[in-house]
């Protein structure tokens, strides 16, 4: 049981422990991803907000009075003058009201381009409160590259629309920013626009320029919480990840970082393979141990329980020996007193045993006794009675719960089934069997003893012997009260 319930304990004990290191790693990697969003979203929000400072100070510095009065070329050094500084930022134009450049950050003259079909001139020309606009991915007409065009509204002294400013970020400038970080080989980082557009995605570019993922229950759930982490499935390419994402800053932009989970779990699943083959081997050592120690305990019992069996049984006759007889007779006598019952005894001895042995042999007079054996069993049939051979040809037959007049009828059938036992020798038939029977019952008392009760039916036998054999004498009565059985019984055939 024990080498069950150990083996068993460790399994559960172990199984907690790497329960509990498999939490450990997925803390780690929600804390990394946690770090990792934080450091991104801050230098994004940190660029977007220097270009769009520098966006604010154009469209101040448009309103400057005088400032159409000046040359061309200060007119531009003053308004761009807090552009300069502006890292990462691509191109910078202000549009007129017809969508043509008016001034480039650049140049002068400026590069000539149109502009007015894009979303963000249109979006502006519709509205005068639209703030920041960010675009979608596009291709800047000037260079060529992907960008981004970040672009605020230029209003005319009164009001109406009077063109755009805009500041290109180029799409390298995220990929510079998430190469400095280590994400694992299934890891991606992905920044979308409010309107589910997928602005770039890392390490594998968009495939296309500006893929839309409004429908995609993920880009759902991080546009509907803002902030947060949950476990799943990437449906482009089926790899479970742990998504971790942010709202970055007040901007309409959604960043989020994304861990394989097979990633997070590959130190654990390692420790946790080494780990459980060895706690499973010695689990199985320790199990296959006890079976058999269990198995060789079980098989030595078994050989103890022969032997003290055999300890206890005559192996001549198959009987319970005197040993066996004294013990039951204790246990008996003790029980009766407890049960205020009856218990009768008889001392049965075979009558000129000596004979048999002396005329037919010694071997004969073991066949006697075998079947003087299958006599008395015969005889004293309940299951709580005992029969035992105590001494050479000598018998005694328990009976407990029967009285004097109970025993006599036993005794009775004793003699009668001894008569009819015939042994075989060599010169044919040995003739009659027969025994003398000494009984004594009572109820045992405190005080009294299975030995007196013994001696009694002893000396009953005794005079059975002297009163001419083949006969049951009941024993005297003593002190204690006897219900005693009839006078001598009368005698069997002889
Ligand atoms: P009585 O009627 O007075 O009892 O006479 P008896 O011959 O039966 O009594 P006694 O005590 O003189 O003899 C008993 C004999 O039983 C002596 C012994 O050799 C014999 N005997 C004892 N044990 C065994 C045994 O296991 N096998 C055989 N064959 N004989 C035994
Ligand atoms: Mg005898
Ligand atoms: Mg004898």
């Amino acid at each position: 049981m024990v080498g069950i319930l150990a083996p068993l304990g460790m399994v559960v004990v172990c199984s907690l422990m790497l329960l509990d290191l498999r939490r450990d790693a997925w803390d780690r990697a929600e804390q990394t991803s946690r770090n990792l969003l934080q450091v991104i979203e801050r230098d994004i929000d940190r660029n977007v907000e220097i270009i769009d400072l520098a966006l604010r100070a154009v469209v101040e510095n448009m309103a400057l009075p005088g400032l159409e009065t000046l040359e061309p070329q200060f007119r531009q050094r003053i308004l761009f003058d807090r552009a300069v500084n502006a890292k990462d930022l691509g191109v910078m134009l202000v549009l007129d009201e017809n969508g043509d450049t008016a001034f480039d950050a650049a140049a002068w003259p400026a590069r000539r381009v149109n502009n007015a079909e894009r979303v963000y001139f249109q979006a502006h020309k519709a509205r005068a409160d639209l703030g920041l606009y960010i675009s979608q991915p596009l291709v800047s007409q000037l260079t060529g590259a992907p960008i981004i065009v970040l672009s605020r509204r230029i209003d005319k002294p009164d009001g109406s629309f009077g063109g755009v400013v805009l500041g290109s970020l180029s799409l390298s400038y995220f990929s510079r920013l998430f190469d400095r970080i280590e994400l694992g080989r299934a890891g991606t980082i992905n920044l979308f626009l409010h309107d589910g557009t997928r602005i770039v995605r890392y390490p594998e570019p968009n495939a296309e320029l500006a893929p839309n993922f409004a429908t995609s229950p993920n880009v759902q759930r991080f546009l509907r919480d803002g902030r947060g982490s949950f476990v799943g499935l990437t449906p482009s390419d089926s790899i479970e990840r742990l998504y971790t994402f942010t709202q970055v800053g007040t901007l309409p932009l959604m960043l989020n970082v994304a861990l394989s989970t097979r990633e997070i779990e590959a130190e654990w699943r390692l420790k946790a393979l080494v780990i459980g083959c060895i706690v499973l081997a010695l689990c199985g050592t320790t199990m296959g141990l006890s079976l058999l120690v269990g198995g060789e305990l079980r098989r030595r019992n078994a050989v103890e329980a022969e032997l003290a069996q055999l300890s206890r049984t005559d192996v001549l006759t198959a009987l319970p020996n005197r040993r066996h007889f004294e013990e039951t007779f204790g246990r008996l006598w003790a029980a009766a007193r407890l049960a205020g019952g009856p218990l009768a005894l008889l001392v049965v001895d075979a009558d000129h045993f000596k004979r048999y042995n002396d005329r037919h042999g010694h071997a004969v007079g073991d066949l006697v006794l075998q079947a003087l054996a299958g006599a008395l069993s015969a005889s004293a049939r309940r299951p709580s009675d005992l029969v035992a051979r105590v001494g050479g040809e000598e018998f005694a037959v328990l009976l407990p719960g029967t009285d004097a007049p109970g025993a006599a009828i036993v005794a009775r059938a004793v003699h009668e089934a001894v008569a009819g036992l015939a042994v075989e020798a060599e010169g044919g038939d040995i003739g009659p069997i027969t025994v003398s029977i000494g009984l004594a019952a009572g109820l045992p008392l405190e005080g009294g003893s299975p030995g007196d009760l013994f001696r009694r039916a002893d000396a009953a036998l005794y005079e059975a012997k002297s009163l001419g054999r083949n006969r049951t004498c009941p024993a005297q009565s003593g002190d204690e009260p006897i219900s005693h059985a009839q006078a001598p019984v009368p005698v069997a055939a002889t």
